[in-house]
């Protein structure tokens, strides 16, 4: 049924400057389907974060419409419990546990304990055997594993990640798209954004390719990558 397409953006716009005569994004439309990992790549200013922070209903679009499980996300509306988002910069209590951490911020969401999901969630995010140990010995690679682990609580049907690999060394980017591909399995929906192909090709089935504000891509990866045209793109960017 349509209602259950995790999302679908029609013509979607923001505009900054005095006489909102920039465009961070610009006519976009795309739309995700039931189990796929969407990879949002492009330069930086491609518009990717105002794109992601519009679908979670942070700021309002100045055009279009986005439809999440064909409900409409509009800001100060509640935001479903099927979606799930890591942005940058979670905070935890160093000296708690990563499980305490995670308990503490799902008590605060008043959702009921069992719909937590927190060792399958710590599971996904490979932090099994690390979720006693105090949060102030983990690694730059497990914390930003954690607010993953953190946005994956109550396993929502669709997770939005704004660039999670940002500031990760590559084995800490091959766990993280491991993650993502655990996440994924089973049906659910991920949304990625990155600057860089190579972070995300690997765990992406598909892609959408902003470049200023615009759409200038989007289908399966292998399609994609093998046009040539979206290296250019993202080389150009970095
Ligand atoms: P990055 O990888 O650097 O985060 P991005 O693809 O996420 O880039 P955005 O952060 O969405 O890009 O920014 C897109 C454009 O919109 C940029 O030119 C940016 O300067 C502009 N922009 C974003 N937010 C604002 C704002 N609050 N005020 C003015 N301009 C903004």
């Amino acid at each position: 049924a349509l209602a259950e397409v995790p999302l679908q953006i029609t013509s979607l716009s923001k505009r900054y400057g005095k006489s909102g005569d920039r465009y961070a994004v610009r006519d976009l439309s795309f739309r995700v389907e039931r189990g796929q990992v969407l990879g949002l790549l492009g330069p930086n200013g491609a518009g990717k974060t105002t794109t992601l922070r519009m679908l979670m209903g942070l700021i309002t679009p100045d055009g279009g419409e986005i439809r999440v499980f064909g409900h409409a996300i509009r800001p100060g509306a509640p935001v479903l419990s099927r979606v799930g988002a890591f942005v940058e910069g979670a905070g935890f209590l160093p000296h708690l546990s990563g499980r305490a951490n995670l308990d503490l911020y799902w008590q605060a969401t008043g959702r009921p304990a069992e719909d937590a999901h927190i060792d399958e969630a710590l599971e996904i995010a490979g932090l099994g055997d690390a979720l006693q140990r105090a949060v102030r010995t983990y690694s730059q690679g497990m914390r930003q594993r954690l607010a993953i682990a953190q946005a994956m609580l109550g396993m929502p049907d669709l997770l939005i990640l704004d660039e999670p690999t940002n500031g990760l060394d590559p084995p800490q980017i091959r766990e993280m798209r491991d993650v993502m591909i655990r996440y994924a399995a089973g049906g659910r929906t991920v949304i990625v954004s990155s600057h860089l192909l190579s972070e995300v090709e690997q765990s992406c089935t598909d892609l959408v390719v902003m470049d200023r504000g615009r759409l200038v891509q989007a289908g399966p990866v292998a399609e994609i990558i093998g046009s040539g045209d979206t290296l250019l793109v993202t080389v150009a960017g970095d």
